[in-house]
Parts: structure tokens; sequence; C-alpha cells
């Protein structure tokens, strides 16, 4: 084959492989590939949702792919799309990882953001009340500010270790998920050089669907959703 054909042959969008190479199609790429804007919704600690926001469409994961089979739920395209990237981490022998987390209503969020607050109120009685909320807000977001509020965000846990930390980061399949998450749409939300634009700590489990055009593009120049829109207040 002479390099002007090799040129001209069509590239696969999701594999980069020429498609006579044997690209291998992404199953649900229909909702991979959304470029629908819905999916870069910012939901952060300075762009809350409204108390009545719930995202339509909320469709429940294959309970085979959830920590314990328990009940998670996403927006559709994010799901199709989650799922989709599991089966692939497990097809690659990361069989381990399943999700814990997906979306939260904001009334879950207020239950559990209080319950801190009175649980740490209770364990710290010589702490002001601002001073509990501050000491909470480090590791619970506020209702409102959790970007789980959006449907489009969920939570990788290991079931050899099932707690969410960042030792996650140890886990052979975070290589994985920083060289292929963005193939399926998503992006590591919460990067360890960005806190300060995020506004959260790193967290190596936490992935938001975006769609994979934007989700390459993040991936590529290095970016956070914030730095991806423009806004940056
Ligand atoms: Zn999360």
């Amino acid at each position: 084959m002479n390099i002007f054909k090799a040129i001209l042959l069509p590239l696969c969008l999701i594999c980069g492989m020429t498609m006579t190479a044997g690209c291998n199609q992404i199953e649900n790429s229909e909702y991979i590939y959304t470029e629908n804007s819905e999916y870069l919704v910012l939901l952060n600690k300075t762009h809350p949702s409204g108390e009545s926001y719930c995202p339509p469409d909320l469709t429940a994961l294959d309970s085979t792919l959830t920590l314990y089979g328990k009940e998670v739920e996403l927006r559709l395209y994010a799901a199709k799309a989650a799922e989709t990237m599991i089966r692939e981490l497990h097809a690659q022998g990361y069989t381990d990882i399943v999700v814990t987390s997906g979306y939260r209503s904001y009334a879950y969020q207020s239950t559990l953001f209080y319950t801190y607050l009175s649980q740490e109120a209770a364990a710290h009685p010589n702490w002001s009340e601002a001073q509990v909320k501050e000491y909470v807000l480090t590791y619970s977001a506020a209702p409102g500010t959790s970007e789980h509020h959006t449907g489009n965000a969920i939570d990788l846990i290991s079931t050899n270790y099932v707690v969410l930390d960042e030792t996650f980061a140890q886990n052979p399949a975070y290589e994985w998920l920083q060289q292929n998450a963005h193939r399926y749409g998503f992006i590591l939300r919460y990067p360890a050089d960005k806190t300060e634009i995020t506004g959260y700590s790193y967290e190596p489990w936490h992935y938001r669907f975006v769609g994979a055009a934007a989700a390459t593009e993040i991936h590529e120049h290095g970016l956070t959703l914030e730095e991806y829109l423009g806004i940056l207040d």
C-alpha cells in the first residue's frame, strides 16, 4: 500500500485504526458519540443545581456492573456509555471494577449532608456551626453542588477494596481508564493538578460523561470541564 492510499483510507473515529485494519466498532456508539450540549451541563460549587432539578431519562444500569448489584441510575446516554466502558474493562481483565454511585437526588444529598453535619457537631462539641460545616464540606458536597445530581457522573470502585479513596489510582484499571475513558465519552472530572479550578480534591474514581467528542478534546488538551466550557468563575 502506498502512503497516499494509506492517508485516504477512512480512519475509524473510535479506535483510530483504518477501517480495513479491523476496527471494532464500539457497542452503543450512537450514545457514546452524542454531541448534545445537555451532556456538557456544568454543575459545581459556584454553579449549583436548583432543588427542583431532576434529569430526564434516568435509566438503571445493568446490575451485574454495580457494586453488590445495587440499583444505580444514570441518564440514558451516560448509562449506555458506562455499561459499554465497564464491560470493556472486564474484557481487558479488570474484572474487579464496578460502579458504586450514579445519580443522586437533591433530597438524598440533603439528607446525607445534614446527617454528616449532625454527626460532626456531636463529635466536636467545641466547634462552631461554621467550623462543622467547613469540615463536612471537605468530604461531602452541599445539596445542589454534587455533580451526581446531573445523572451523568459515576463513581467506580474495586470489589477488592470497597472504599473510595486515592488508592484507586494504584489499581491497574486506573491506567487503562486514563488512556481510554474518553473513548467512551467519560472524563476524569477532578484531576490531582486541577483542584483550584474544579473546587474538589483529587478523585481518581469519579468520571463524568460528556460525549466522546468533548471527552477526547478535554483528554488531549489536559483540560477540566470548566476550562473546556470557558467558565472559570
Ligand atoms: Zn462521585
